[in-house]
């Protein structure tokens, strides 16, 4: 029999016991008591029932006494005592998991702040308040920009594109770099780590100072003995072959060594973060006209070469550094194409974003390298960079320029069939202009004016 049955049991007794005797004897009497009892047990259940509420009103029910009963009562007592027991312990562990994490997080040296759906401010560890001056009890509920007011910062939370740190320059604290990274998560949630870099940016600066002073410093005496070099040979004044071709050689390594020098200033140019983008009105089709014909110079009649201009757009950017990123495309292309091989020249724009590209039937490039080509030196194939007069900085200047103009590179290729490189210019760097025809050059065009 179950505890229900086992406390119902007394009151089906009674009543069956009351009634016949009720019938037999005084009725008045024995009802008289069957109520008096049953008053009793209604009484009785309720002074369990407050002393439930009694002890269910304990601030902490682990420690408080368990009302004593017996019966039906006495289980869901025992049940109620075992649950709040295990829910006690889930609750000590799992505060004893939450302070351990907030032990850890705050011995971190990476800041973090959990930012709400609003980017209000909902908690941050210790090196969070150092790095970006807050202090959680009472900027808890605060809007993020309201703490960090940079405008740039503020740019950055409002565009939503986080694949990318930003940096964070903590005047407050004594010039302070910051690298903030923003994580989103849950529903609208972003947790946003911040860590001090002002360590590595100036080893980073260190290291950009002295390529940039070894180049400066090389350049003066590279160009002297380039010069005599020169003119050793055009003055033919030496006259043993082996003693010519000794300063043949000598003459190339110091015009490679030059470029390099060149190219390696080149970068540090555009590395250099106080050296801000000049932003002029770039006449695209002038630019691809002049390095059109550079290109058939460098070709120098090996490659069937043409230019292809389907709009008339201006870009937004420095024309200098775009001229210098172009070049380096047409000229690996150049380069990477044997003989009698097709490369075009082509400007286009599609859906308002700018696209630059040059197609060539070369040697192309097999995928695995495609994604490290823009780190500086890396060549695929290092003995052809060299003798096609190769510094290995080419796509390394490329993407530099294509970053500072927030601009993309896509490299599709195949070994052996040629490749493509797509420069992609966003639509607020477009200048578009007035329905121009579509110009394009030819390889018979070029043969007319040559001819011309
Ligand atoms: P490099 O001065 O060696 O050409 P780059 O940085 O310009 O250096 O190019 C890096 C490497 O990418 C090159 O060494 C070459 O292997 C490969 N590459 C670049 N452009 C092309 C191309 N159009 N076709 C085939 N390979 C290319």
């Amino acid at each position: 029999m179950n505890s229900f049955w086992l406390s119902l049991a007394p009151v089906l007794w009674l009543t069956i016991i009351a009634i016949p005797v009720g019938i037999l004897f005084n009725a008045a009497i024995v009802f008289g008591l069957y109520s008096i009892i049953l008053l009793g047990i209604v009484i009785y259940h309720i002074h369990t029932l407050y002393c439930l509420e009694q002890w269910l009103h304990h601030s902490d029910l682990s420690y408080a006494t368990v009302p004593d009963r017996s019966g039906l009562w006495g289980v869901v007592f025992a049940r109620l005592a075992r649950f709040v027991r295990r829910h006690d312990k889930e609750r000590l562990g799992l505060n004893t998991s939450l302070e351990r994490l907030q032990r850890a997080t705050s011995a971190l040296p990476e800041g973090i702040v959990i930012l709400g759906d609003k980017d209000q401010i909902e908690w941050c560890n210790s090196a969070a308040e150092r790095h970006l001056g807050l202090n959680l009890e009472m900027d808890a509920g605060q809007h993020i920009t309201r703490m960090v007011r940079q405008v740039r910062f503020v740019a950055y939370l409002d565009m939503g594109d986080f694949s990318k740190p930003f940096l964070l320059n903590q005047s407050r604290l004594r010039d302070v770099l910051l690298s903030i990274q923003i994580v989103p998560y849950g529903d609208r949630e972003k947790l946003l780590i911040s860590q001090d870099v002002t360590r590595f940016e100036k080893i980073e600066i260190m290291r950009r100072d002295f390529v940039a002073n070894v180049s400066h410093e090389l350049r003066t005496p590279l160009t002297v003995i380039g010069g005599f070099l020169e003119t050793l040979l055009e003055e033919n004044k030496i006259s043993g072959e082996m003693e010519k071709n000794a300063l043949r050689l000598m003459s190339d390594q110091a015009i490679r060594m030059r470029r390099l020098v060149e190219d390696l200033l080149t970068l540090s140019r555009l590395e250099n973060a106080g050296n801000n983008l000049t932003e002029e009105q770039v006449d695209v089709v002038k630019l691809l006209q002049g390095l059109y014909q550079e290109a058939q110079s460098l070709s120098a009649g090996r490659h069937v070469i043409s230019l292809n201009l389907a709009s008339h757009a201006m870009l937004l950017g420095s024309e200098d550094e775009l001229r210098s990123a172009f070049e380096n495309l047409i000229s690996n292309a150049v380069r990477y194409t044997p003989e009698s091989g097709i490369i075009s020249l082509n400007w286009v724009v599609e859906n308002g974003k700018g696209l630059f590209y040059v197609q060539d039937s070369g040697i192309g490039i097999e995928p695995n390298h495609i994604p490290r080509l823009t780190e500086r030196f890396y060549r695929v194939d290092r003995s052809r960079s060299r003798e096609t007069g190769g510094t290995g900085l080419g796509l390394a200047i490329v993407k530099h320029v294509l970053n500072r103009h927030q601009a993309s590179m896509e490299i599709t290729s195949q070994p052996g069939a040629g490749s493509i490189f797509r420069i992609w210019f966003p639509s607020n760097r477009v200048l578009p202009a007035e329905t121009a025809p579509v110009i394009s050059s030819s390889p018979e065009h070029t043969k007319q004016n040559s001819a011309a």
